[in-house]
């Protein structure tokens, strides 16, 4: 498809993005690679209609056909979720986190989210994000022995602070969630309980994590993290007034009209969601990095908090080499290995510059890689580092690098 492009300039760059996705050993933790028909769907004419509102009820003609692409994706989503109520209308994550809070919040009300230096995420109150500028944001961590959440410690937090409103969920946080105890946390101090499930939503939908459906008020995401749809959010409730404010909060409240190609490409990716082959990837997923967590381990590197339960791990670059997270991804994307710099719990070095890395597999299970690949990898990040200063063995790894994934194609076969 895209070499069938009529356009030079931006084919080239396109196909020198190819060639990179194709070389490379792609563990960003929040990347992943869709599926042909989630491709072919995003790229159709569906961009071209413009359908403000929501299905049965728009603010334009002609929209009988992509209210059937929308009611498609709210009733995949709603069974893979086993939730009542969604709305699959937001741009992004950090879209769909805005109008949940607009539904459930007013200017100035106090939040509570976990902290971004400990695995939160912008959107849930950095003080430069409308998370911080609009509420009132305070915040949570993990214990600085586990490296865990500490759920009294919340409850302690959240009985100072009295937030309107809670927030679980994170961006670099390798363990299982209990949202169960976060509920009783909010029942406790009458807080809202919402659930950004942005990372791990792959994994809940195949039944592999701990789901917040029946404990959350409200659940955000993305759309294509693990779980393996077009760039996107959605968001979902079981609540009918709360889904009433939402709707109103994604439009008008905070979009226009919404991106019906990226909404028919969504019910794509709900749809292979509900497959059996899915689960057996999400499963492959995290069977991936328990491989890598454990072989970082016997490489004598720090995993924080000693494991992993998801798609994740984080590993401290600064003990094992004395290196920054910011030197190891440089390094590491020399080699083609794409990870990120990330702070670790209690981290001393500046956000730009950190004292670790996430590494995450849902890409590179996607190419098929398996847990035999996963120890080649670690071998080959450690290497790079450990030679950090010698170009001949850095080149070679790459090329080790770039031989390997010629044998896992992307978009043809490569895909579970
Ligand atoms: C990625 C992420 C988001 C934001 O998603 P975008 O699509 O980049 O806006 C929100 N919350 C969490 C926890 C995330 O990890």
């Amino acid at each position: 498809m895209i070499f069938s492009l009529n356009d030079k300039e931006i084919k080239e760059i396109i196909a020198k993005e190819a060639r990179r996705q194709q070389a490379g050993v792609e563990l960003i933790a929040s990347e992943n690679f869709v599926s042909e028909e989630v491709l072919q769907i995003q790229g159709s004419i569906l961009t071209n209609k413009y359908a403000e509102g929501y299905p049965g009820n728009r603010y334009y003609g002609g929209c009988e056909f992509v209210d059937e692409v929308e009611r498609l994706a709210i009733k995949y989503v709603c069974e893979l979720f086993d939730v009542r109520f969604a709305n699959v209308q937001p741009h992004s994550g950090s879209q769909a986190n805005m109008a949940a809070m607009q539904a459930l919040l007013k200017p100035g009300d106090k939040i509570l989210g976990m902290s971004l230096n400990e695995g939160g995420h912008l959107t849930h109150g950095f003080n430069l994000s409308f998370s911080g500028i609009v509420y009132d944001s305070y915040f949570y961590g993990v214990d600085e022995k586990t490296e865990m959440i500490n759920y009294d410690h919340v409850l302690e937090i959240a009985k100072e602070v009295k937030p309107k409103l809670i927030i679980v969920g994170a961006s670099s946080y390798s363990r299982a969630i209990d949202y169960s105890r976060f509920r009783k946390i909010a029942d406790e101090v009458g807080a809202y309980l919402m659930a950004d499930i942005a990372h791990v939503a792959g994994l809940i939908a195949a039944k592999l994590h701990p789901s917040p459906v029946g404990y959350a008020d409200v659940i955000t995401s993305t759309t294509h993290k693990t779980l393996r749809g077009p760039r996107g959010g959605l968001i979902l409730t079981n609540d009918e007034n709360i889904a009433k404010k939402i709707d109103k909060a994604v439009f008008p409240g905070i979009q226009g009209g919404p991106l019906m190609h990226v909404i028919g490409a969504k019910a794509r990716a709900f749809k292979e969601a509900l497959s059996p082959y899915f689960v057996k990837y999400q499963e492959q997923v995290i069977e991936n990095a328990k491989t890598m967590a454990n072989h970082f381990k016997t490489l004598g590197y720090r995993v924080i908090s000693g494991g992993t339960d998801n798609h994740l791990l984080l590993l401290d670059v600064k003990q094992k080499f004395n290196i920054t997270g910011k030197q190891a991804e440089t390094i590491l994307g020399n080699v083609n290995i794409t990870i990120n710099k990330n702070s670790l719990p209690f981290d001393q070095e500046k956000p730009m510059h950190t004292s670790g890395i996430r590494i995450g597999t849902p890409a590179v299970t996607t190419r098929g890689l398996v847990q035999k690949d996963m120890i080649e990898i670690a071998n080959w990040i450690d290497k790079a580092l450990q030679n950090r200063e010698n170009n001949d063995v850095l080149n070679e790894i790459k090329q080790q690098v770039e031989l390997k994934m010629e044998k896992y194609p992307l978009h043809k076969g490569g895909i579970l």
